[in-house]
This record gives structure tokens, C-alpha cells and sequence, in this order.
């Protein structure tokens, strides 16, 4: 008996994408078709567009059965679209994760495929370029530089982003992380199994223009560094101890000085400001570390689910 073909999903998160997605189909049709021995499936999440990007999906549906669409009923947000993706692969052999701008390139899947075929469990696609420029990349930058020193190294590739793959088993695994902050790369690399990486050069945007805003970028790399790391919580812990410190060594010191007849001197209001303020400031910049984890806490134990399902074509 001919055992039956491994199946491939391709999750994508779509919001407004109406400009690219026609070739994003197009891209996509001509790898499934160049690929006859996998059972492809191109699972695409709208996540609460506003242009005709659901007509373009519903459209593409109907005509391709290899393509499904998911309908969010509202904007989650790119992580929680992904995910949406993810669980709704259940059954296939390996789910393959990227964005639906054509900035990974499908053309570099097969490369993917190949290195999980050969044994590895995860596959990276890894960015040997990168497209961005400007804030978008001097934060990217920046965020990279922190995320690396803050957190165990080995977590995660730098150059490793969305795109990539992830087998039946370790898929399987992902989905059963029940944290609502969700730091892809992060979380991928947290299941571990046996990790190969496939390098690529990442493209512009096909068309239309970036739909995550920069406010999402920082607020998704501070889930990433805050749900990864307890650093910055030992950090206010350790500046904590040096203020002390040193607040208690010039105590003794002008506690000395008035002992053996120094008189202090009556002026030193700027001294008293400036300690006043910066004592202040340090407090605070700790208060803000501890919210930063206690709003985090506070959204893990309501227990809101990541996304809400209006409608699924269903293939199966
Ligand atoms: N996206 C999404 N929901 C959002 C924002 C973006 O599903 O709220 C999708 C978007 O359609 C694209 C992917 O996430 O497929 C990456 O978005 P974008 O290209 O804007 O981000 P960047 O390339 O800047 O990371
Ligand atoms: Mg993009």
C-alpha cells in the first residue's frame, strides 16, 4: 500500500493585506504545484481586516481547496493570529509559520522542508539581510543587543523571526503553552527538539504598507524580554542595595564628622534636590519594572483566550 503523502500547513496572518495577497496566492499556488509530494495547506488567518482582504481570501478558497481561511472576530494582533493558525493545523506533519507580505519569500520553504526531512524537529529560516531601516531597525537592533545579554543566549537566533518550521511533535508542544504573552521566536525556541537553520535573504514587502505599527514592535519586544528574563526585577534589586549602601556609609560619615565638632554647612539645597529626585526617579523606574510584571501576571490569570473564531471553512 502507497503510504500516503506528509502533510504541510503554511499558517499565515493576514490584516489588511488586500495589496499583496494576489501574489501571495500566486507565490504560493506555484510552490504547492512544484511540490507534488506534499499534501499542502495554506491556512490563512484574517485577523480582523477592514479592506477587501476577506473577500480576496474567500474568493481564493473557493477556487483553490488547498487554501483555508480563519475570520477572528476582531483584531488580536499578529501573535495571537499566529496562534490561531497554529492550533487550527492540528493533524498536519509540519506547520510552517510566516507573513503574508511575501517578506519571506516561499520560495525558501522547500530549503525548509529538506532540513526537516533530514532530522530536525524546528527549522529557522535565518535572514542573512534585513529590509528595515531607519527606527524600525535601530529598534530592532537595540532590542537584539538587550534580548541576548538579558536572556540565555542559546533561547534563540537573533536572525531568526517568524518564518520557519516547526514538525507534528514540536507544533504539538507550542500549542500547549497557555501563556497569553507570546513571544514567537521566544516561545519556539523554548520547546526545544532538535533545531536546524536554513539562511535567506528576507525581502521588501511586496506592497502595501507594514501593518504592525512601531508602538506593537516595542510593546511585542517588551513581552519578549519581560517574559523571558527576571533581570530587570534583580536589577532594581541590586541598585536597590548600592543606594542603600551608600546612603549608609555617608550617614556614619556626617554622623562622624558632627561627633568630633565638624559643623555641617547651612547651604546644600541643590545637593538635597538633586538626591530628592533621583531617589524619586529610581523608585519609580522600579515600581514601572514591578508593573511591567504584574500587568502581565494580571493578564495570564484572567484567562482570556488569545483569539475568537467568527468563521472557519473547513477543508477537512
Ligand atoms: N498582521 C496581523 N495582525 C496585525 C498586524 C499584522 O495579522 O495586527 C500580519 C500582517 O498581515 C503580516 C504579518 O502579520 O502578514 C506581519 O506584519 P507586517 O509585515 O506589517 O510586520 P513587519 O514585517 O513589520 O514585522
Ligand atoms: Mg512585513
Amino acid at each position: 500500500m502507497e503510504t500516503p503523502a506528509l502533510s504541510i500547513a503554511i499558517v499565515m496572518p493576514v490584516f489588511n493585506e488586500e495589496a499583496v495577497l494576489a501574489e501571495t496566492f500566486a507565490r504560493l499556488s506555484v510552490l504547492f504545484d512544484q511540490n507534488t509530494d506534499y499534501q499542502w495547506r495554506a491556512i490563512l488567518v484574517d485577523d480582523g481586516s477592514k479592506d477587501s482582504s476577506r473577500d480576496l481570501l474567500d474568493k481564493q478558497c473557493a477556487t483553490d481547496p488547498r487554501f483555508e481561511a480563519i475570520t477572528l472576530t476582531r483584531n488580536f494582533g499578529f501573535q495571537s493570529a499566529l496562534a490561531a493558525g497554529i492550533d487550527a493545523a492540528a493533524n498536519v506533519d509540519a506547520v510552517i509559520t510566516m507573513d503574508a507580505d511575501l517578506q519571506d519569500p516561499p520560495e525558501v520553504v522547500p530549503e525548509l522542508v529538506n532540513a526537516w526531512r533530514e532530522g530536525a524537529d524546528v527549522v529557522l529560516a535565518v535572514r542573512r539581510t534585513r529590509q528595515e531601516t531607519g527606527l524600525r531597525r535601530l529598534g530592532m537592533d537595540v532590542f537584539h543587543a538587550i534580548f541576548s545579554r538579558l536572556t540565555d543566549q542559546r533561547l534563540t537566533n537573533n536572525n531568526a523571526g517568524t518564518f520557519g518550521l516547526m514538525g507534528r511533535e514540536a507544533a504539538e508542544a507550542f500549542r500547549g503553552l497557555p501563556e497569553r504573552n507570546r513571544f514567537f521566536p521566544g516561545l519556539r525556541a523554548w520547546v526545544g527538539y532538535r533545531v536546524a537553520e536554513v539562511s535567506y535573504d528576507r525581502d521588501s514587502r511586496a506592497a502595501g504598507e507594514p501593518k504592525q505599527s512601531l508602538s506593537r514592535l516595542v510593546s511585542y519586544a517588551l513581552d519578549g524580554l519581560f517574559s523571558f528574563s527576571r533581570l530587570p526585577l534583580r536589577a532594581v534589586s541590586y541598585v536597590g542595595v548600592f543606594v542603600a549602601l551608600v546612603g549608609f556609609g555617608l550617614g556614619a560619615f556626617y554622623t562622624l564628622r558632627r561627633l568630633v565638632g565638624i559643623e555641617v554647612a547651612q547651604t546644600g539645597f541643590t545637593t538635597l534636590v538633586t538626591l530628592v529626585l533621583f531617589l524619586g526617579g529610581i523608585q519609580l523606574i522600579g515600581i514601572g519594572v514591578l508593573g511591567e510584571y504584574l500587568g502581565r501576571i494580571y493578564d495570564e490569570v484572567k484567562k482570556r483566550p488569545l483569539y475568537l473564531v467568527k468563521k472557519r471553512d473547513r477543508k477537512e
